[in-house]
């Protein structure tokens, strides 16, 4: 089947954020051969080239030049290596969550702790997805691309994918491997994950919690801490939790007792989202755009907002961090098209 692009098409359904972005040309990619016949056009022509996913941790801009690829190839298949282990290839353009809960229906445990996190399952691995201790990273066994240089078609292993504190070889390399397939490495024999404490305090009263308790548990929490994009436009979590050395966190410890912030190796973990709110941040409203009022990692569009104000405000708020901590946030979702952080 070829090819039908759309001219000037919306995709404010399709980025969470609500953005009224224009593409100028959309197209929507359901099969291997349609990746191929894409990969030729934009090699005859030349031109910017957007994979989207769900749209979920993306600031668009108003009018997005050139193509704009929704990834939507489907595919689910389960092979079972052992008594406790289990291979799942699910293609990229499965929905994530959905994902989550028909391999716990089918008794297929590991991805409960990543439960309701949006999007699709190949943009996952772009940004290392991760939730309540558990990271897609250690899940994975394999991600199948398609590298846009050489248009080959091949299996990465999870060493090949390089994968950090929400960062990936994809992530550092945006536009060369487009994600067709993901492989994970799943357990039949509940083993739940509850090093975090508010997830642990949530099960409290249940000695072995069972993963359909930790997946229902963790949907409760989410709903109650985050804002639904169908309510409220928004990307999840702004900014990145930033590491310091020991210095600087024993510095920060002094000034500030109540400082939310956790060992990781040789450095500390500083919950962004104490910095922003420490500042006043929480629920603050300029125009069509503020953070949260429950949460101060997220920033919000109440509706009419745009880049250009989500920019600005996610500017004033990096700088007064940068003032009263001497910390660098970054940003977590990516600017499209690209630019420097604000
Ligand atoms: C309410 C809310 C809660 C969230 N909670 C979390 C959370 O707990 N943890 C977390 O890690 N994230 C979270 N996120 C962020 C986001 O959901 C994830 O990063 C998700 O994986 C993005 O998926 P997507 O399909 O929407 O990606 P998109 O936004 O469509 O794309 C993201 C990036 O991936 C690239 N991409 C898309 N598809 C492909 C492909 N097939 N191959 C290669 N590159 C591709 C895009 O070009 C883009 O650079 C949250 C977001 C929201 C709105």
């Amino acid at each position: 089947m070829s090819l039908a692009y759309q001219h000037g098409y919306s995709l404010k359904a399709l980025n969470t954020f609500g953005f009224d972005a224009v593409a100028e040309r959309f197209v929507a990619i359901d099969t291997l051969d349609q990746v191929r016949e894409l990969h030729a056009d934009i090699r005859r022509k030349p031109q910017p080239l957007l994979w989207l996913g769900g749209g979920s941790n993306l600031v668009l801009a108003d009018q997005i030049p050139g193509t704009v690829a929704q990834i939507r190839l489907r595919g689910r298949r389960i092979e079972t290596l052992n008594s406790d282990e289990v291979r799942v290839t699910l293609g990229a353009g499965e929905n994530w969550h959905a994902s989550v809960e028909a391999l716990l229906d089918e008794d297929i445990f590991g991805l409960e702790n990543l439960a309701l996190i949006p999007g699709a399952v190949g943009s996952a691995p772009v940004q290392n997805i991760g939730a309540y201790g558990v990271e897609i990273g250690d899940r994975l066994e394999a991600v199948e691309v398609f590298d846009w240089s050489s248009a080959e078609h091949y299996w990465l292993s999870r060493e090949d994918c390089a994968f950090g504190y929400r960062d990936s070889l994809f992530k550092r390399n945006p536009g060369r491997y487009l994600i067709t397939r993901v492989r994970l490495r799943l357990n039949r024999r509940p083993a739940p994950v509850l090093t975090y404490a508010p997830l642990r305090q949530a099960l409290a009263d249940q000695s072995e919690p069972h993963p359909r308790a930790v997946f229902e548990a963790v949907c409760r929490i989410r709903r109650s801490k985050l804002p639904d994009p169908a309510q409220i436009g928004n990307a999840g979590s702004f900014f990145k939790n930033p590491l310091i050395d020991a210095a600087h966190h024993q510095q920060l410890r002094d000034r500030f007792p109540d400082l939310v912030a956790y060992p990781d190796g040789r450095h500390y973990k500083v919950a962004a989202g104490w910095l922003i709110d420490r500042l006043g941040w929480k629920g603050y409203r300029g125009g069509a755009v503020g953070v949260h009022r429950h949460q101060a990692l997220v920033l919000v569009n109440y509706g009419g907002g745009n880049r250009q104000q989500i920019e600005a405000l996610s500017g004033r708020i990096r700088r007064s961090v940068r003032e009263a901590f001497a910390i660098e946030l970054e940003v977590e979702p990516g600017f499209y098209p690209p630019t420097v952080q604000p």
